[in-house]
């Protein structure tokens, strides 16, 4: 008897690690537009550190252990028939192809300015984007980085700590930044930027240029009063995602754009499918790419099959992890809380990334 096909819609983070959790004990197809894992995280690491982002960040697919079970699709979703229970997928080349499946997981994403975007790439095309920002960066004498979430604050912080000669301006409308995170995460990270010579503005919303997906040179307005910024770049990362869901029928979505997810992480009116991360209206702040819920997606997806009752997930009231990235010494992680805990470098090495990550997430990483 042929086993349950599983098919994977987008290869990014929470994509990869449920079909690594799935592979051997079903038929798993994984769909990507990426020839590799080119994860959303840590924007500030890859932008001023990229060869040190890339190794726990940029994984090709031949390299996770965890991924040899998974026939892999490189290709762009562009349909989903419910009723003959198939995705359609636009190769390379041109040509389309129809996947069957007996269950789909949604887990195509969000686009976010320049750095996560949905189009089809070569491994070469990733390179050289990622080589491109960084570089566009480095040669700039000044940097005005817009937007007050983790992306912005932990950009602004990299760039202050690995290039101190530069001038660089934080920009973001309220009274403070991170307003998903604990306040203490805030007053911390302040300190910190203060010290490290970061301009930090509150209260200013930019008008928003034609193009925000780009690193700009251009002068930054501002609709709450002040006069015009200039800086050699600036860096937009003001939270404006957009789902990667112009493949899917409406039906399946909310009103902005986003796929319909219960906390089992199903899609409800469409048997056999679920979502997972950033494209999952699960909750307010769209949380299961974080806290473990590809287990719990595996898990259902298997009880699913076996007809058994499925689980739910608590989601998170606010945001918790890491803003700033590995660094040198070691990783900070900050606790839904607001409670900082700094892991040193040799556990973060032995334990968090050989064990946790390179072997527990993906069954091993071939460097
Ligand atoms: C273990 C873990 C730890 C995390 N820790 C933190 C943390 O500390 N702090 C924090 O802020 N966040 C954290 N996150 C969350 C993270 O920042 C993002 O939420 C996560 O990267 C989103 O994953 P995703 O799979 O939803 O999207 P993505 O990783 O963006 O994957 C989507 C994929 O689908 C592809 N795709 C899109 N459209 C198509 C199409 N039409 N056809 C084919 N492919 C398509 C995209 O190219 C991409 O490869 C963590 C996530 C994980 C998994």
């Amino acid at each position: 008897m042929s086993r349950p096909r599983v098919v994977i819609a987008g290869l990014g983070e929470t994509g990869v690690l449920t079909a690594v959790r799935l592979a051997g004990r079903y038929d798993v197809v994984g769909i990507s537009s990426k020839p590799a894992l080119v994860s959303g995280q840590e924007l500030g690491l890859r932008l001023t550190r990229p060869d040190w982002w890339a190794r726990d960040y940029h994984h090709p697919f031949e390299r996770l252990r965890g991924l040899d079970g998974v026939r892999r699709v490189h290709g762009e979703l562009t349909g989903l028939d419910l009723e003959a229970r198939t995705v359609r997928v636009t190769l390379p080349g041109g040509d389309s192809v129809e996947e069957p499946f007996d269950v789909l997981v949604v887990s195509t994403g969000v686009s976010n300015g320049f750095w996560r975007r949905p189009e089809l790439e070569t491994p070469d095309q990733v390179a050289a984007g990622i080589d491109a920002a960084h570089r566009r960066l480095a040669a700039a004498a000044s940097i005005a980085v817009i937007g007050g979430g983790a992306a912005a604050v932990g950009t602004a912080w990299n760039a202050a700590h690995v290039w101190p000669d530069k001038q660089i301006d934080l920009y973001f409308p309220g009274e403070r930044a991170l307003p998903a995170h604990h306040g203490r995460v805030w007053s911390r990270l302040r300190g910190e930027l203060d010290a490290a010579g970061v301009g930090i503005h509150p209260g200013h919303r930019a008008v928003l240029p034609d193009r925000v997906d780009e690193i700009t040179d251009g002068p930054v307005e501002w609709s709450t009063g002040q006069g015009a910024t200039s800086a050699d770049a600036v860096l937009w990362a003001i939270g404006l995602t957009r789902p990667n869901t112009g493949w899917l029928p409406p039906g399946l979505l909310d009103d902005r754009g986003y796929v319909r997810t219960g906390l089992d992480l199903v899609v409800p009116g469409a048997r056999g499918v679920f979502a997972i991360g950033d494209v999952a209206a699960t909750d307010p702040l769209r949380s299961s790419a974080r806290n473990f819920t590809f287990k719990l997606l595996a898990r259902n997806i298997r009880a699913h099959l076996e007809g058994r009752p499925l689980r739910t997930f608590t989601p998170p009231k606010r945001r918790w992890g890491s803003v700033n990235g590995y660094q040198d010494d070691g990783l900070v992680v900050f606790t839904a809380q607001g409670q900082r805990l700094r892991i040193p470098r040799l556990p973060v090495d032995r334990l968090v990334r050989a064990h946790v990550v390179d072997r527990g997430y993906y069954r091993g990483v071939r460097r």
